[in-house]
This record gives C-alpha cells, sequence and structure tokens, in this order.
C-alpha cells in the first residue's frame, strides 16, 4: 500500500524489489538506518588515520642530536 513504481506509476507489493509491471528496480524502504552505518565508519577512519598521523614521531625527532656530545681534542 502507497508504494508506487517510479518509472510507470503502478502499484507495488511491499516487497517487491523490481516493479512488475514495467520490471524496474524497485529502491529499498528505510534508506535511513543504512545511512548511518557508513557515516560512522567513514569518521572512525578518519579520526584513526588524525590519531595515527598525530602520533607519528617525526624523523627528524627520532635521531639524537649528535653535535651535542662533540669533544673537542
Ligand atoms: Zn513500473
Amino acid at each position: 500500500m502507497g508504494l508506487e513504481c517510479k518509472a510507470c506509476g503502478a502499484s507495488l507489493p511491499n516487497q517487491a524489489t523490481t516493479c512488475p509491471a514495467c520490471g524496474a528496480e524497485v529502491p529499498p524502504l528505510a534508506p535511513k538506518k543504512t545511512k548511518l552505518l557508513p557515516l560512522a565508519a567513514f569518521m572512525l577512519i578518519v579520526i584513526l588515520v588524525i590519531q595515527a598521523y598525530m602520533n607519528k614521531p617525526e624523523p627528524e625527532a627520532v635521531e639524537p642530536a649528535p653535535a651535542a656530545e662533540t669533544v673537542a681534542p
């Protein structure tokens, strides 16, 4: 009830994936629930990348400065 084919306007059964009249694909219902998970995964990946970037020591900071222990002969 209430479902109509976007292509031809025929009424569709509740769980129809294709229109029985024209054969057009019917988009699934309730797309709002599935939108949150990819967004959360994307945010998690972004946070992990940012954290990995922040914790990554710079190559210059790791090496000790050799100039600190110069002994004059
Ligand atoms: Zn149709």
